[in-house]
């Protein structure tokens, strides 16, 4: 069973992701750390992040893996460095291009071969899995995006100003929202979930009730 979770940055779709395909004892697939780690390869190699042909080559020969919890690009762990800020200011190089996304889907449907997943990231119910059995969108209004976001960097020691991410994060809602291919879209036939005020347990809570309805074959998006 695919089941796939889209919607903007900080919209808590990692965290809640992750909690579902625990539950549903499913795989979990984080394409968004894929995009982050074809970017950090780049920024590792030291590569010009405008120069298309380069980023695509990066994106052609590096490995990447994701483990439980952990990223590895070419076998080196960089969970923690594709989450950096720098990374996250990058990553609209590698998602913006056609041939990297291709390559990434490539993967993203390897991966998700005869298994049961829980896939998040922003094309997935649209492009990547157009037939899943299940897709949820998630939602949450700017300013409770924002503070999710500021509470995980605070978890990482990292400081940062609420207005300052308010604006970073609609300024990549643009970007994703406008890029040609692979845009975040909600799929016409996916559940919106709303997830301000609610706490991840809450959500994964309201996911699991919908991914179990759509099991049964009973569940229609409202
Ligand atoms: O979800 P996360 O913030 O880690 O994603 C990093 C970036 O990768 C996003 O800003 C988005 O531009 C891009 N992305 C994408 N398609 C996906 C997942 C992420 O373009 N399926």
């Amino acid at each position: 069973m695919i089941v796939t979770i889209d919607g903007p940055a900080g919209a808590g779709k990692s965290t809640v992701a992750r909690k579902l395909a625990q539950r549903l004892g499913f795989h979990f697939l984080d394409t968004g750390a894929m995009y982050r780690a074809v970017a950090y390869g780049a920024l590792r190699a030291g590569v010009d992040l405008s120069d298309a042909a380069a980023l695509i080559r990066i994106a052609e020969t590096v490995r990447v893996d994701l483990q439980p919890g952990r990223v590895r690009l070419s076998g080196d762990d960089v969970t923690n460095q594709i989450r950096s800020a720098a990374v996250t200011s990058a990553v609209h190089h590698a998602a913006d291009q056609v041939d990297v996304r291709q390559r990434l889907v490539d993967l993203q449907r390897a991966l998700a071969e005869d298994a049961d997943i829980v896939t998040e990231g922003r094309d997935q119910g649209t492009v990547v899995f157009p037939q899943a059995d299940c897709k949820l969108y998630l939602s949450a209004s700017p300013h409770e995006r924002a503070r999710r976001r500021q509470r995980e960097m605070e978890q990482r020691g990292e400081g940062v100003d609420l207005e300052q991410l308010v604006q970073q994060l609609s300024e990549r809602d643009q970007r994703d929202a406008s890029r040609p291919v692979g845009r975040l879209q909600q799929a016409s036939d996916a559940t919106f979930v709303e997830t301000d005020g609610l706490s991840s347990d809450e959500v994964v809570d309201r996911l699991e009730a919908i991914v179990r309805a759509c099991r049964r074959g009973g569940h229609r998006p409202e």
